[in-house]
């Protein structure tokens, strides 16, 4: 068992870790302690994974919208600047995110949508793993 901290914190970018759990437990402490946080989930189109993701969170009684970087125009900027924390459905997405907001974006990487479908079992698995283990909910 390695236990190399070869991960760094997806938000702060500032903090070494042993697991790929996305943040630091400072980050951790900080956004924990926003009341009522709001996750913007953001894949291509809006319509399959980021809607999948966002009924995760809903399931666990959090405030989840999804968007599509490619449909929602100019509305990404206060979008991400309302957002407590920017969720990707691909890594490359990040571009998308202005740059001063980037701090908040936790990757959620599945790669491109295979599933054209937000209520398919297999993506709704893998999204509920992912939001436990990343975000420990
Ligand atoms: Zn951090």
């Amino acid at each position: 068992m390695s236990t190399e901290l070869t991960h760094t914190c997806s938000r702060c970018r500032g903090y070494k870790l042993d697991t790929n759990y996305a943040l630091c437990p400072v980050c951790d402490v900080k956004w924990k302690e926003i009341k009522n946080p709001l996750f913007l989930c953001l894949c291509q189109y809006g319509h399959s994974r980021s809607v999948c993701l966002a009924r995760v969170l809903h399931s666990k009684k959090q405030q989840a919208i999804a968007a599509g970087v490619g449909t929602c125009g100019e509305w990404i900027a206060p979008l991400c600047r309302r957002a407590d924390m920017i969720l990707i459905l691909e890594t490359s997405f990040k571009k998308h995110v202005p740059g001063v907001e980037q701090w908040k974006v936790v990757d959620f990487h599945v790669g491109p949508d295979r599933w054209v479908n937000p209520y398919n079992q297999e993506l709704n698995a893998i999204l509920k793993a992912m939001v436990e283990q990343k975000l420990k909910l």
